[in-house]
């Protein structure tokens, strides 16, 4: 679904991204680690043109993203994305945030956006949520609100970018929870994490980032007790992974 074909990113005179080839299939999980400043994030914003390339290309479905800007909002329309600070609308309630974008982007009708936003807060464990806004709740909850947003657009795939960093650490169960239930409904996804449990039990496969590079990838089962490189053995130690 998504081929990164040595995809280079520069800042000014900064190699953000060095050359990176990978691939990511319909329904599989990727989970991106590897040190902070080693590029994860950059891909991600990489793969839907929110950041423009420098070299080599991503192709989505087939197709090299778009550079024109008409064009590329057709694309981003169909990956879904979800960062670090949820960014919810404060005026509007959950309900509204979740249905506003198929209104407005999609033009469906309001009765309808409004029954797909009530089956995706039940998704997300929030049906009595409807009519609060973003300040009365939690991160945690906010957070399944701003995945379930996305989700509104029946996105092909779901970017995450650090979806739980922001958390307090007693919510970010019920937001990893959330995703691992859209990774058994066979959603594709790329999860930047340092939740390395989730990494190791939810996904498919994993790519390991150092220096904007991948320098490993593999099953969850042989990057965590098995790795090749030295580098991977040295980041799983530094957060605590014994190998
Ligand atoms: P990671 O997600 O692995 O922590 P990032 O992709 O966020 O790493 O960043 C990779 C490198 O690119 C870092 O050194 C970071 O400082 C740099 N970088 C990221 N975004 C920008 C930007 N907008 N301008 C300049 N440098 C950036």
């Amino acid at each position: 679904m998504v081929v990164y074909e040595d995809v280079v990113k520069k800042y000014g005179g900064f190699t953000a991204l060095n050359g990176v080839c990978a691939k990511v299939n319909a329904g599989e999980v990727v989970c991106l680690i590897g040190p902070s400043g080693s590029g994860k994030s950059t891909l991600l914003r990489c793969t839907n043109a929110l950041e423009p390339i420098d070299g080599g290309n991503v192709v989505f479905d087939g197709s090299p993203l778009p550079t024109e800007e008409r064009n590329v909002r057709l694309v981003r329309r169909r990956m879904g994305m979800v960062f670090q600070a949820f960014e919810l609308f404060p005026h509007m309630t959950a309900l509204q945030n979740i249905s506003c974008g198929p209104m407005t982007v999609l033009g469906t009708p309001k009765r309808d956006a409004t029954e797909l936003a009530h089956s995706l807060l039940k998704k997300v464990g929030l049906s009595d949520k409807a009519m609060s806004y973003p300040s009365m709740l939690s991160g945690g909850q906010q957070q399944r609100i701003a995945i379930a947003r996305a989700l509104a657009m029946k996105p092909e795939v779901m970017l995450f970018d650090e979806p739980t960093s922001a958390l307090d650490p007693e919510t970010v169960g019920e937001v990893l929870s959330v995703m691992a239930d859209l990774a058994r409904d066979g959603m594709t996804m790329i999860v930047v994490t340092h939740e390395m449990s989730f990494a190791r039990r939810v996904s498919d496969w994993i790519m390991v980032f150092e220096k904007g590079r991948i320098v490993e990838e593999g099953k969850p089962d042989q990057i965590f007790e098995q790795p090749k490189e030295d580098r991977t053995k040295e980041f799983l130690r530094h957060v605590g992974v014994n190998v």
